[in-house]
This record gives structure tokens, sequence and C-alpha cells, in this order.
């Protein structure tokens, strides 16, 4: 992957390093900016990087920009891992001075001004630049417990949103094929442990679930049993939504049969279920909602961090200390106005696109830009078909405008415009026959089922979190 870059005695462990001569012979001088992270904030700096006379250099641990808000209809089933994830390649297939690079950064050399990458191929590649954003965001935060991670996975990549549909359509695979009728409640109960956008979104989309698409089509079980809980220490769902939203959206939940614990905090996690001041509910689909942790930027760089570990910048984005190194989305910690900024996508790819134009400006001699300000487009969450609740400024509303908003919003920041056409048919599909994009059960690395040879014509069926067998 990294032929034309390896071949160069600047990489693969050399310290003999010339920033701005890596591409020497191919392009010319010019400086090397490199982006780590194809996120909402990569995205925009490589893009705001586009007429820049600099060679721009994106990497990515995998090969594909994903859409985070729309992760949760994957999970349950509404659209397809394909219609949220675009390549990077492709994204930026037409903007000349830039190179798409999928690998993993392990750390930043920062005295050699190099990252250092590895892939399948090639461990530990140093790759130089002269300017540096990262944008390699967050990932779940388990608060401590991380030994809770197994039995509750948290939705973050398209991988998660694809294990958790195997789980919640296996737990209705499962009941169906459960002859006594004590276990289906236990298999049929989900519980989403934070109530957070996320985690409202999830609760009400299995509930459209179970009422619309599944409930009809098993003979055992009555999808529309299914339990549903949202359970979270905060007194209130959408905590950093207005209280009459916040209100409102719970007052839906219910509606929807969600069953909502507030001002609870989950004590335990196993197999079996969780454990909620004291009380087991007992359940086979447990998804972590709750909190995220910044990627381990601020130890590559050694730079000031805040509580929760992101790297805390300047007003114009760079670290203290490294003018050529800027630190952009939910892995970067700034204040505005006394309060930090939210882990959101607008924030991500605002700073993304500021960093790029420093950064072009810069290399073109021109004045730096006056420091980052965010502007707040306001908030938004759906809660089950057709209603959203929304918050701008003064403006607070909830239902089907705010829902038909929230919908022309995210098809307008869908990366292709394949990918809104897509989104938007399958939307109306679904509205208007509640058939969804995706029910597959596809577990891409579980064992093949197995006939055991001892016991002719006994078929070991397997399936996720257990196996039965068919006599
Ligand atoms: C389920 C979910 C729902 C959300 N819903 C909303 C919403 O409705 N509205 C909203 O505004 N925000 C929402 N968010 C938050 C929003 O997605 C993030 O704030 C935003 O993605 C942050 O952008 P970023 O560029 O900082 O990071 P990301 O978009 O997460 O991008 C980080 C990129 O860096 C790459 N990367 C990470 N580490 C490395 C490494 N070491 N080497 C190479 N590559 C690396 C990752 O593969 C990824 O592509 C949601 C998030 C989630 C998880």
């Amino acid at each position: 992957m990294y032929t034309s870059l390896l071949d160069s005695d600047v990489l693969a462990g050399s310290n003999n390093r010339r920033p701005a001569s890596l591409f020497i012979g191919m392009r010319g001088q010019l400086p090397v900016v490199v982006i780590v992270g194809g996120g909402f904030g990569g995205l925009a700096a490589a893009k705001a990087l586009k007429r820049a006379r600099a060679n721009v250099i994106l990497i990515d641990r995998t090969n594909h920009h994903l859409f985070q808000p729309l992760l949760y209809q994957v999970a349950t089933s509404v659209l397809t891992p394909g219609q949220i994830g675009s390549p990077i390649r492709n994204i930026l297939r037409k903007q000349k001075n830039t190179t798409v690079l999928m690998g993993e950064v392990t750390r930043v050399e920062t005295a050699e001004q190099c990252v250092v990458v590895s892939d399948a191929d090639r461990a530990e590649v140093r790759l130089p630049y002269d300017y540096l954003v990262l944008a390699t965001g967050a990932t779940h935060s388990y608060f401590g417990h991380d030994e809770f991670k197994k039995h509750a996975p948290g939705l973050k990549t398209l991988a998660d949103a694809v294990a958790i549909r195997n789980r919640i359509l296996s737990a209705f695979e499962l009941a169906e094929a459960e002859e006594d009728p004590r276990l289906h409640r236990d298999l049929l109960t989900f519980v989403l442990v934070g109530a957070g956008p996320t985690g409202v979104e999830m609760a009400s989309a299995i509930s459209v679930l179970v009422r619309g698409a599944l409930r009809s089509e098993y003979r055992r079980i009555d999808p529309t049993s299914a339990r549903i809980v949202l359970i979270d220490q905060s007194p209130r769902v959408l905590g950093s939504f207005s209280e009459d939203l916040s209100m409102a959206a719970k007052e839906r939940l219910t509606k929807l049969g969600v069953e909502v614990l507030n001002g609870q905090s989950v004590e335990h996690i196993d197999e079996a279920g969780v454990i909620v001041g004291g009380e087991r509910i007992a359940s086979h689909t447990v998804i972590w909602t709750a909190g995220v942790k910044p990627s381990p930027a601020a130890k590559w760089l050694n730079a000031p961090a805040d509580r929760a570990g992101r790297v805390r910048v300047e007003p114009d984005l760079r670290v203290p200390g490294h003018r050529e190194i800027f630190v952009v989305g939910d892995t970067a910690s700034l204040d505005q106005n006394g309060k930090p900024l939210p882990g959101v996508a607008q924030v991500a790819m605002q700073q993304g696109r500021y960093a790029g134009r420093l950064i072009a400006r810069q290399i073109a001699g021109k004045p730096p830009l006056r420091p980052f300000r965010y502007f707040d487009k306001g908030n938004m969450a759906v809660v089950g078909k057709g209603y959203a609740v929304l918050q701008s400024g003064r403006v607070h509303v909830s239902g089907l405008l705010a829902w038909m908003v929230w919908a022309a919003i995210h098809l307008q920041f869908l990366a292709t415009s394949s990918l809104r056409i897509s989104v938007f048919l399958q939307w109306v599909w679904t509205y208007l026959t509640g058939q969804r994009g995706s029910r597959l059960i596809v577990d891409h690395h579980g064992p093949e089922p197995a006939v055991t040879p001892d016991e002719p014509g006994t078929q070991l069926v397997n399936s996720l979190g257990g196996g039965f067998r068919v006599q």
C-alpha cells in the first residue's frame, strides 16, 4: 500500500527525515499535510485544502467515511451499511493533490515531525509531515467498567451496527425456536444503557421494528410483546435538550411502549442481563449507548488534555507549543462562552474546515484567520416513525415537522449524491410499507454451522449467543 512512499529512505524506521521532499520527483517540492482520520473533521479539512499547493495525505484505519448519526438505522435494519458509508478515496477522487492511505496511526513523533502508521502489510512506517491535522474522533467509554463491553456492545462503527443488528434479529429467531414460553420474555427484552440521542433513537427504532416489519412473521412468539427498557442515571432523557423537548421525547417513548428508567444507574451487566437499583432485568440483548472517550491523541502528543482526555487546543485549533499540529472534532477540547464545545458532527466539520483553510492560507503566505468560532445550528433527535425533537436557539419543535427537518438535514450531509438518493428512496419505501433495507443476520467471523457426525440427522444451528438443535 505504501509502495511509493516506502521506496523513499525517509520511511520504514529511518531517522533520516526529509519532510518536504517526500514527493520530490513526483510533484515537486511541496509541503506535506498529513490528516489522520477520514470522519467528519478530517474529511472537511481535506476538502478545504483542495486548492492548496501541498501534498495532502489522508490516513484512516478504515477505507470509508461513516455517517455515524444514521448508524442506529443500520443496527435496526432500516438502512444497509453501504447506505451510510462511502470509500474515502471515492469521495476525494477529484482532488488531485490528495492521497488516501488506509492504515492505523499508532503514535506521533513530534520532534521528528512524523506519524507512525501500521497496516496489514507493514508495521511502524514513519510518514513525515510539515502540517498535521489529527481528527481521530472518539470511541465508547464504559466508565471504568470495561468488563461490560463483552455483554453490552456499543455503536460507533459499521461493524458495531451489523453486530447489534445480528443480536436483535437473532433474539427473535431464538425466541421463535424456544419451546419454553417462560424464556421468551428474557429473549425479547432489549435493554439500552444511556438515554442520550443514540439511546432514544435506538429504543424507539426497535419499537417501530417490532410493531411493523416483524409483527406478522412469527408463529410461536408475538414480536409486539417485546420489552424495551431505556436506562439513564440522569433525571431525564435527552439531557442536552431543553426540558420541554426532553418531556415530549419521554412521552413519545412511553407511547411507543418503551420503559424509561431515569435516575437509575446500571450496577452490573452480564450474559443474563443487567442489575439496576438492586433488581435484575433479565435480557438477551443489552446495548451500550452511554459514554464516549476520545482517541489517544493527547497521549501521542504529550499535550495538555481536559478531564475526558481530549487535547486542549488553542483558539486557532493548534496544539500549544506546536504551530504545525492541529486537533479537531471529538478528540479536541475548546471552550466557547465558558462551556466546552460538544462532541457533535457540526463542531467536527466546522473545525476541520477551519484547520484546512488556515493551513492553506499559511502555505499561500496569506494572513491567518480569526480564532475559530462554532456556529451552532441546533440539535435534533428522532423518536420513532415521523417524530423528532428539534432545538435551535429559541426554536423548540417536536413532531412531524421536526422529523422532516431532521430528514432533510441528514440527507444533505450524507457524503455523496448517490447515498442521498438511495437513503431518500429507502426512507420513503420504509415509511409507506414498513419494509426494511436489510434484515439479514450476517456473522462474518462466526463459526460455520456444524453437523455432529455421531448423531446422524442432528443439525446444530449456530446463532449469535448460543445454538439449538433441530431434530
Ligand atoms: C451512534 C452515533 C450517533 C451520533 N449521532 C449524531 C447526531 O445525530 N448528530 C451529531 O451532530 N453528531 C452525532 N454523533 C457524533 C458525531 O458522529 C461525532 O461528533 C463526529 O463523528 C466527530 O467527528 P470526528 O471527525 O471528530 O470523528 P469521527 O467522525 O469519529 O472520525 C474519526 C475517524 O478517525 C479514524 N481513526 C481513529 N483513530 C485512528 C487511528 N489511530 N489511525 C487511523 N485512523 C483513525 C476513524 O476510523 C474515523 O474514520 C453521533 C455519534 C455516534 C457514535
